[in-house]
């Protein structure tokens, strides 16, 4: 069973202590950023909180708090302590976020760096394999002498996460480009299949006149540009009229 706590008794003496505390406060802060006393508040048996309007700029709805207390049978109080906090309207700057979450795509300009962390789940030692059965740093310094490379690869996640990416984007089947494409880009002779296990879905578009140009496209994108493209008759351009041959000579001009 929770038991309500009672609100602590005001504590009469601590209460009346409006100029204490606000001489304590003045010894701290410039008497142009208090304003009027806001009110008092108990906090425990003996201890109360005074509260100050604060009039700094830029500090809208924020209060001083100065808390006093008495010993028992005592008639003055002594400053515990002098605080600003901010009041329910108060103009608070937005919670921190840290800089990895608020980083967002594209945020990245030229000499900025990016580090990876140690445990990034879309990357996966590239040995992974062989940290069961030997010691990791032994193989990987011999891969590295032997200039076979990178010591991570992306790992089964990180290879999902960048396919969804690339199919939802507007690389992918759902662009409106691609809606109206009048073929997909897996039979069409400017896609390049990437290598591996992403090949079986993805390409890059090799088409110099083509928006995808140079990116990761889906199987099953495509666009107007696509390499089998005919255009209907009713799209053809006007035939030529045939040709006129002047066959008027200067000899027959002289006999006019
Ligand atoms: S030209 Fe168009 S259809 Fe062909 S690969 Fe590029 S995006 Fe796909």
């Amino acid at each position: 069973m929770i038991r309500a706590t009672k609100p602590p008794k005001l504590d009469e003496v601590g209460a009346e202590a409006v100029d204490a505390a606000r001489a304590a406060l003045l010894e701290l802060v410039p008497a142009e950023d208090v304003g009027e006393h806001l009110g008092v508040q108990p906090e425990e048996s003996k201890v109360v909180t005074h509260l100050f309007e604060c009039t700094r700029r830029g500090y809208r709805g924020w209060r001083w708090s100065v808390t006093v207390s008495r010993a028992p049978r005592q008639k003055t109080v002594t400053v515990d302590e002098v605080v600003l906090l901010p009041g329910d309207d108060a103009l608070l700057a937005p919670e921190w976020v840290p800089w990895r979450e608020r980083i967002r795509p594209g945020d990245l300009s030229p000499g900025d760096l990016l580090p990876t962390e140690e445990d990034d789940p879309r990357l996966a030692p590239a040995y992974t394999a062989a940290d069961e059965v030997v010691d990791a740093d032994a193989v990987k310094e011999v891969a590295d002498e032997l200039g076979l490379g990178r010591p991570r690869v992306l790992s089964l996640e990180g290879r999902d996460l960048a396919a969804e990416r690339w199919y939802d984007g507007t690389h992918g089947p759902d662009a409106p480009i691609a809606q109206s494409a009048p073929a997909q880009c897996g039979t069409c002779g400017f896609f390049v299949r990437l290598a591996g296990p992403l090949g079986r879905l993805f390409g890059a578009c090799a088409n110099a006149y083509a928006n995808d140009d140079g990116r990761v496209v889906s199987i099953d994108h495509g666009c107007g540009a696509h390499s089998e493209v005919q255009l209907s008759k009713k799209n053809l351009p006007a035939p030529l009229p045939e040709p006129a041959l002047d066959t008027i000579k200067i000899e027959d001009l002289e006999t006019f």
